[in-house]
């Protein structure tokens, strides 16, 4: 018996499992996919580790996911590649005996087109399977002032909580660059969040649906640097987490779920202090990248003399190369490195058997 039901998460389920996580001090990696290989890489380390994991997409991975020679004037492809990629899941996370969070990944007002397709196809979805495709979206209008950040957010939330979907959203700035999104240069002070800010979106939210997360910029920034160049304060988390909990009537307690946006080249230490302040999911993307493209550089760094060709190599002039070339190796030894870094992971975030009843 799993501690948590196997398959797609939905609804009160997801709370169940960040009280878990907040709870017994843990954190969920959250892992950018773009492709069935990733998908069940993904799983393939949950199910090795026991514990829950968060799968998401991020807009250009929908994209991708869909194929990159269609058009995506319309978010049409992002959409159809999300929805493609969340049937998949559903598909194969009970075979893989995993519970699953399904998320996507920031969406900024100009693309909320994107987040619209989503809610549409899900609304049919859910009239005829009483459930939603995905566990959670998440809505970053960071870039906006705070207060249109939150009623959109607010308005949004409204419609997912109806279908059992949460929300995350995101306050302050997440600095660096992902996916062609760029904050490699946002003024300084947008990179730390305010206690009273995460109050006012809090309290906000709190009256629409019990669902929700809060990324709260505290010095992260997306993709990995030179050590030295990120200067993480973890310490506002702590401090949102007693404002709120002054503010609500609950002192002593961690109302708020926060996510760990940036989390790759983090060190273990900032990464265990920001889950001991409420963190339960922490998003991994560069280091994972990474991971993968150790596994398939050196698969071809190894068989250079088997790949050169289609047939000759050094056991032979007229050897054939096919079991070399063919892709399900080279993906393979991408998938390998992946599942190894994602155990690490799982580790370095205390998530390891946390679905073991
Ligand atoms: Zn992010």
């Amino acid at each position: 018996m799993t501690k948590f039901r196997k398959g797609v998460l939905f609804g009160d389920e997801l709370n169940a499992v960040y009280a878990d996580a907040k709870a017994n001090e843990y954190a969920l990696p959250a892992v950018n996919v773009v492709s069935t290989s990733t998908v069940n890489s993904v799983l393939e380390a949950a199910a090795l580790v026991q514990s829950p994991v968060i799968v998401q997409l991020s807009f250009g991975g929908g994209h991708f996911y869909a194929g990159k020679s269609l058009p995506n004037d319309n978010m049409q492809a992002a959409a159809a590649g999300c929805l493609s990629a969340a049937k998949h899941v559903h598909d194969i996370a009970e075979l893989y005996g995993v519970s699953v969070i399904l998320h996507t990944d920031h969406c900024s007002l100009k693309n909320i087109a994107w987040i619209d397709h989503l809610l549409d196809a899900q609304e049919v979805w859910h009239a005829t399977h009483g459930k939603p495709l995905f566990s959670s979206h998440m809505l970053d209008l960071s870039e906006e002032t705070l207060e249109e950040n939150i009623d959109i957010c607010v308005r949004y939330f409204k419609r997912m909580d109806a279908l059992d979907i949460g929300i995350e959203i995101e306050l302050g700035i997440t600095g660096g660059e992902e996916d062609g999104v760029d904050n490699s240069d946002v003024d300084d002070s947008k990179l730390y969040t305010q206690p009273s800010e995460v109050y006012y979106a809090y309290e906000r939210l709190a009256k629409i649906g019990s669902n929700f997360t809060i990324a709260a910029a505290f010095g992260n920034v997306h993709g990995v640097y030179k050590p030295g160049n990120v200067s993480l304060s973890p310490i506002i988390l702590k401090n949102s987490q007693e404002f709120v909990a002054d503010q609500i009537g609950a002192p002593g307690t961690k109302p708020v779920s926060f996510v760990f946006h940036g989390g790759s080249g983090s060190t273990q230490g900032d990464i265990r202090e920001a889950i001991g302040y409420g963190v339960i999911k922490m998003n991994i993307d560069t280091d994972m990248q990474w991971a993968f493209n150790q596994g398939v550089r050196d698969y071809y760094s190894e068989f250079k003399d088997y790949v050169a060709t289609q047939i000759g190599n050094p056991e032979g002039e007229e050897q054939p190369n096919k079991k070399y070339y063919d892709p399900r190796k080279v993906l393979r030894c991408g998938e390998q490195k992946f599942v190894e870094r994602l155990e690490q992971s799982f580790a370095d975030l205390n998530c390891l058997r946390r679905n073991l009843s």
